[in-house]
């Protein structure tokens, strides 16, 4: 019998642009219809003098109003909910990296159909049942943690819900388990690998073949620098509470650009100023519409996560839209000196250097008015050759190769191995002490 691995895809996932746009459309109807019986929506169509008829086609999309993360405050707890609370099997909440937490309800259907979504990506990446799938992201509210679960479960995968933490369990239970797929924060990944060379050993004797890794953004650099130490294909995977959790983007065996599935969300890149729609391939805010949730459709997102669509077809052949990595959040963008400057800047220098560890803190404080921006980084073990001049050497070429990227001088500050703090979920790179 073939693996649900080579199936579960079947259905939405070789559907061409013309099948995809006409599911897209009835599904949107659907979702404006099931919207519009929540009490949020219910009002604000009314307001608007919108009726769910009104939309007819995906293109009538923007007849509808965006939603802002302040909407789904201000609609917490239940403004959103569209049916009886007996029809509720679950709830979720962000993280709250970014203040107050929202929360998110699903159907039986709706969670069904998530763990469809992600078990599609994890088969795309190549995961099939006889794979062994170590889940090192923390359970709970937090989306991670029951996401990935349930679409490997689905998938027929052995699962071990690890959790986050507890470095040494993790790779105990890797080695004696013999774990082939692992999904992790990158950032947590590099931890992991960087303690085992710590202590003489080495991450590509654990035999991983596929990393899920995503939750936070990450460059092209830290993959490769993953890659290169576990020897495993190392895939981004996107996603956000509000639509759902993980599931809504990975990347395929190409490896560029994370597919969005379309059957489920409906995409638009838009410019944050003026609302309007970005040309083709430019770098905007993404904003999505759920098109298959039941319990809490939500319509127009803004995400204010900032990517572009990767123009052209894949050459896996799936039609569903690309989407580059992640510019980061439009609140991640710092300010320093008058000048913008992104974390995803700073890291792909850091990443570029061997003799540097993968963990870093950008650090922002303020003197006599003037902004000051320290970057923290570790030296490899295998780096440090016990010279002071060699750290000095090292420490004015990184300051050199960060004023070429940023166009400032930061300061640099060249640490022992495992002197800065770990995070075992979402890395916290960037500490504002400038009030
Ligand atoms: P919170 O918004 O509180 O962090 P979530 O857990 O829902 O709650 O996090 C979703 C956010 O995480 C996304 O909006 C995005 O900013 C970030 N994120 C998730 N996956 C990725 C990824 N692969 N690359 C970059 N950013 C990501
Ligand atoms: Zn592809």
């Amino acid at each position: 019998m073939s693996d649900l691995g080579d199936r579960i895809g079947e259905r939405f996932e070789w559907m061409s642009g013309a099948e995809l746009a006409e599911f897209q459309s009835e599904a949107l109807r659907r979702s404006v219809a099931q919207a519009a019986r929540s009490p949020y929506y219910g009002v604000r169509f009314a307001d608007l003098g919108l009726k769910p008829g009104d939309v007819k086609t995906r293109d009538d999309i923007t007849k509808l109003p965006f939603t802002t993360k302040e909407d789904l405050r201000l609609s917490y707890p239940t403004g959103m909910l569209t049916v009886p609370p007996r029809e509720v099997v679950r709830m979720h909440t962000s993280s709250g990296t970014t203040g107050k937490p929202t929360a998110i309800f699903h159907t039986r259907e709706d969670v069904d159909c998530w763990a469809e979504l992600m078990a599609r990506c994890l088969a795309m990446a190549g995961a099939r049942s006889d794979d062994i799938f170590q889940n090192m992201s923390g359970y709970g509210l937090f989306t991670g943690g029951l996401g990935l679960h349930y679409g490997a479960e689905r998938l027929g995968m052995w699962v071990i819900p690890a959790g986050a933490g507890n470095t040494a369990r993790q790779i105990l239970l890797i080695r004696d388990f013999h774990v082939t797929v692992i999904h992790a924060t990158p950032s947590y990944a590099m931890h992991v690998a960087e303690r085992m060379v710590q202590d003489g050993d080495n991450p590509k004797s654990l035999g991983i073949r596929i990393a899920a890794l995503g939750a936070e953004p990450y460059t092209e650099e830290l993959r490769l620098k993953l890659q290169d130490l576990y020897g495993f294909k190392a895939f981004n995977s996107y996603g956000l509470s509000e639509m759902n959790g993980p599931g809504v983007a990975f990347e395929c065996p190409e490896q560029n650009g994370m597919h969005i599935w379309e059957d489920a969300y409906l995409v638009e890149i838009i410019d944050p100023d003026t609302l309007q729609p970005v040309e083709e391939g430019q770098v905007g805010e993404l904003v999505m519409t759920t098109l298959r949730r039941a319990a809490m459709p939500i319509l127009r997102y803004r995400t204010r996560d900032l990517t572009r669509v990767i123009p052209g077809e894949c050459p896996c052949g799936r039609k569903h839209l690309r989407m580059a990595r992640m510019v980061g959040r439009s609140d991640d963008m710092l300010i320093v000196r008058a000048v913008n400057v992104f974390p995803s800047q700073i890291e792909e220098v850091i990443m570029r250097n061997k003799w540097i560890g993968g963990n870093y803190v950008i650090h922002l404080t303020k003197k006599e008015a003037l902004d000051q921006m320290t970057v923290k980084v570790e030296i490899a073990k295998a780096a440090f050759d016990g010279s002071i001049e060699t750290v000095r050497r090292l420490r004015d070429q990184l300051q050199r190769e960060l004023r070429d990227q940023i166009g400032f001088t930061a300061n640099v500050d060249v640490l022992e191995p495992g002197s800065l703090p770990v995070s075992e979920g979402k890395a916290k790179r960037v500490i504002d002490e400038r009030e």
